[in-house]
């Protein structure tokens, strides 16, 4: 393949972007055989900013059917062959490489028609969302920028590549990620491509909830998520309905980093439903509604002993946990707080379950009680007097209860 044609969108590397030995491998095998092969888009942005990157991804100009003959059959996962991605197992991790393309038309601002491969890297690097992931690097060629991507991660901005409005009508779901980025990296959105999310907004309804949801959660977890959630809101409430502009009262940022707080406070009313309808899991959507209620009964938790412990037996340590520290957050550090008296607590290795009980049902059953219901009523009332500081936690003590019941 001739390199020449990148010739003058190449920033010759003043040092070497650092690559996994695996990835180089991968880069080496694919070039050996006659094709060019580069790591390409979030990887080399995240590495260009100093980050390592979570997953590489390798664009090349083989064909599919040229990748897999490239690895063996063996080492290679028909991932999405009809997109030219094939998954390539080497030295124990996967890289995903996929074969340079072409867009088709975008018919409903989802899906591109078609998809046509193509052996020219700035095709490929020219169908990328903004400017920041169309770059590509590999050891022997450099750094491949065609759009200006590395000057726009150096002034922190997130671009289009091409007309922003166009591009967000052929996949809406650019517009969330544009400000998936901004609250993840922290980076400004170009004047023109901060338009035309705001102006596109409307095509976020066409968008399955699936894309919405892995964006959105990305999104709510970034460092930077706070401006986003207030200066585009609007925006968000078209895909998220529900979603409230929490810039105001909260920060989000300084929330536990968690999925389940964070949604818990931005869907603070008919979380069950607001999630459901985002398709999140059934975990997420409970966890999310529990700490939302227990925020929204108790803004100000009760520090006490007792209270903690019925908490804790209610809700378990994980909920009461980030109960907690939300709730911290959200008074913004007035009044008691709640997260050092329940880490003062549980360094006690307290009661409040009944599995923590001195006596189970089966000890009960052992010692005569009949099996049904009233074992379960009997453990629960122990439980509560534990609870309450009436009743030591041993065998001993509870047994002595049991027998002064006179239920044995
Ligand atoms: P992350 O660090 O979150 O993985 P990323 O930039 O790698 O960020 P991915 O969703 O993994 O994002 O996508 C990989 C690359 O594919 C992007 O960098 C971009 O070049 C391209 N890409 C992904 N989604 C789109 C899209 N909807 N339209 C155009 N290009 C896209
Ligand atoms: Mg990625």
């Amino acid at each position: 393949m001739n390199r020449q044609r990148h010739q003058n969108a190449f920033v010759k590397n003043p040092w070497d972007l650092p690559l996994p030995g695996y990835v180089a491998k991968t880069l080496r095998s694919l070039e050996q055989a006659g094709y060019e092969a580069y790591v390409v888009g979030g990887c080399v942005r995240d590495t260009l900013m100093g980050k390592e990157p979570d997953d590489w991804d390798v664009c090349t100009s083989a064909l599919p059917k040229e990748i897999v003959s490239c690895f063996g059959a063996r080492k290679t996962i028909p991932t999405g062959m009809k997109h030219g991605t094939v998954t390539v197992l080497i030295d124990g991790q996967s890289v995903e490489v996929t074969t340079y393309r072409i867009d088709g038309d975008y018919l409903d601002g989802r899906h591109p028609s078609e998809v046509a491969f193509t052996r020219s890297l700035s095709e490929d690097l020219k169908r990328r969302d903004f400017t920041m992931n169309a770059v590509a690097y590999c050891p022997s060629a450099g750094l491949v920028d065609v759009c200006g991507g590395r000057a726009d991660i150096a002034a922190g901005l997130i671009r289009c590549v091409g007309d922003p409005r166009r591009r967000f009508e052929e996949d809406a779901l650019r517009i969330l990620r544009a400000l998936r980025f901004k609250a993840v990296l922290g980076f400004t959105l170009e004047e023109e491509t901060a338009a035309a999310v705001r102006g596109c907004r409307g095509l976020l309804k066409q968008i399955s909830k699936e894309r919405i949801q892995a964006e959105l959660s990305k999104l709510v977890m970034g460092d930077h998520a706070d401006s986003v959630l207030g200066s585009f809101h609007e925006v968000l409430e078209v895909c998220a309905p529900g979603i409230i502009d929490v810039s105001k009262r909260v920060s989000v940022e300084r929330l536990p980093k968690d999925l389940t707080v964070r949604l818990a406070v931005l869907f603070p009313v008919e979380t069950r439903a607001a999630l459901r309808a985002l398709k999140y899991d059934n975990h997420t959507v409970r966890q999310a509604d529990r700490i939302a209620r227990l925020l929204a009964d108790r803004p100000a938790p009760r520090t006490g002993r007792k209270e903690i412990l019925c908490l804790l037996r209610d809700e378990g340590r994980e909920i009461t946990r980030l109960y907690f520290a939300a709730a911290e957050t959200m008074t913004k550090g007035c009044g008691p707080s709640g997260a050092a008296a329940l880490k003062e607590l549980l360094q006690e290795d307290p009661c409040y379950s009944l599995k923590q009980l001195a006596v189970s049902g089966g000890d009960l059953i052992r010692l005569g009680m009949r099996p049904g219901p009233a074992v379960g009523q009997l453990l629960d009332e122990m439980l509560t007097l534990v609870i309450d500081g009436q009743l030591e936690n041993s065998s001993g003590s509870l047994l002595d209860y049991v027998k002064k019941r006179g239920v044995l």
